[in-house]
C-alpha cells in the first residue's frame, strides 16, 4: 500500500486525516483496514480475552509505532470500526497516550460523538469515532450512493454491505452525509434507544428510554430483515408542535432488525427551505 505516515504529516483534524487517506489511495468501497494499519506503522493487531476493553492502542510516547488490541469478541464490522478508531487515536497527534500504559477503549466510547465535550477523555473518543466514521464511510461515496439509488433503508443497508461496516454505524454517517433534512430513530422492544438527527431536521419530540410514538409503523413489532413502505404520516407523530408548521410532509419508512430491533428513517419537506 503506497502510503506512509509522512503523507499525513501536520493534520490535526480527523476528518481531514482521513479525507487525505483517500485522496492518497484510491481505496475500494470496504476500506482494507488490517492492510492500511500495517502500512501507518501499526505493527501488529492482536484478539484480547480482556472485558474490560473493546480495543486498545499500546504505543510510546512518541508513537513511533503502535500496536493494537481487539477485543476477540468483537462481531466483524465492530471489530473493523474498532481497528480504525484505534488508528484514529494512533494518528491524530494530540492523542498521546502515556508511556507503558495502554489506551483502552470501551464499547461506550465506540459510540461519543460530541467532538467539542468539554470532558478531554470523552472528546478524544469522539475525534477517534470521526476519523474511523470518515475512513470507512466516507461522505462524498454515500452520497453518490444516495444520488443513485434514493434515501431510504435499502439504500442505508446496501451501502452499509458494501462498505462492511454495521448498520447502525451506517446510520449515524447517512444522516451526517444527507444533503435533506433525516433523522434516524433506533428502538429495541418497541422504546427509543439512540436517534441521530440531520442539523436542518426539526427538533425530534422523542426520548431515549422511552417508549416510541404509538402511531409510528415500528411500534408494531417487524420481522427481522422487513422493511415497510416509506410512507407520509402526519408530523406530529414525530415532532412537537412547535415545529408541525415548519414541515411540509414527513415521510417514514421503518425496517426490522434482529433481537427487538429496529430502524426508523424519518425525511422532512420543510416550508423554509428559501430562508
Ligand atoms: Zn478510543
Amino acid at each position: 500500500m503506497r502510503i506512509t505516515r509522512l503523507d499525513l504529516d501536520g493534520i490535526g483534524s480527523p476528518r481531514k486525516l482521513a479525507e487525505r487517506i483517500h485522496e492518497v489511495l484510491d481505496l475500494p468501497l470496504a476500506v482494507p483496514i488490517e492492510e492500511l494499519c500495517g502500512a501507518l506503522d501499526i505493527v501488529s493487531i492482536e484478539e484480547s480475552d480482556s472485558t474490560s476493553f473493546e480495543a486498545a492502542l499500546v504505543t510510546d510516547a512518541v508513537k513511533s509505532a503502535g500496536a493494537i488490541l481487539v477485543s476477540s469478541s468483537s462481531p466483524g464490522h465492530r471489530r473493523r470500526f474498532s481497528l480504525a478508531h484505534e488508528l484514529g487515536h494512533f494518528l491524530i497527534e494530540a492523542h498521546r497516550p502515556r508511556e507503558g500504559q495502554p489506551l483502552e477503549c470501551a464499547l461506550g466510547d465506540l459510540l461519543q460523538s460530541n467532538s467539542r465535550d468539554r470532558d478531554r477523555r470523552r472528546r478524544i473518543e469522539a475525534e477517534a469515532n470521526a476519523f474511523a466514521a470518515h475512513l470507512l464511510m466516507p461522505p462524498k461515496r454515500i452520497r453518490q450512493a444516495i444520488g443513485r439509488s434514493g434515501v431510504s433503508l435499502e439504500t442505508l443497508v446496501s451501502i452499509a454491505r458494501d462498505f462492511e461496516v454495521s448498520k447502525e454505524a451506517m446510520a449515524r454517517a447517512f444522516v451526517e452525509a444527507n444533503r435533506e433534512p433525516v433523522a434516524i430513530v433506533v428502538s429495541r422492544n418497541g422504546q427509543v434507544a439512540r436517534f441521530y438527527r440531520h442539523e436542518d431536521f426539526p427538533f425530534l419530540d422523542v426520548t431515549k428510554d422511552k417508549p416510541l410514538p404509538p402511531e409510528c409503523a415500528a411500534s408494531d413489532s417487524i420481522g427481522a430483515g422487513e422493511f415497510t413502505p416509506q410512507e407520509e404520516v402526519e408530523p406530529h407523530i414525530w415532532v412537537s408542535d412547535r415545529d408541525v408548521a415548519r414541515i411540509l410532509a414527513l415521510t417514514e419508512q421503518a425496517l426490522g432488525q434482529v433481537n427487538g430491533y429496529a430502524l426508523t428513517l424519518l425525511q422532512a419537506e420543510l416550508d423554509d427551505e428559501d430562508e
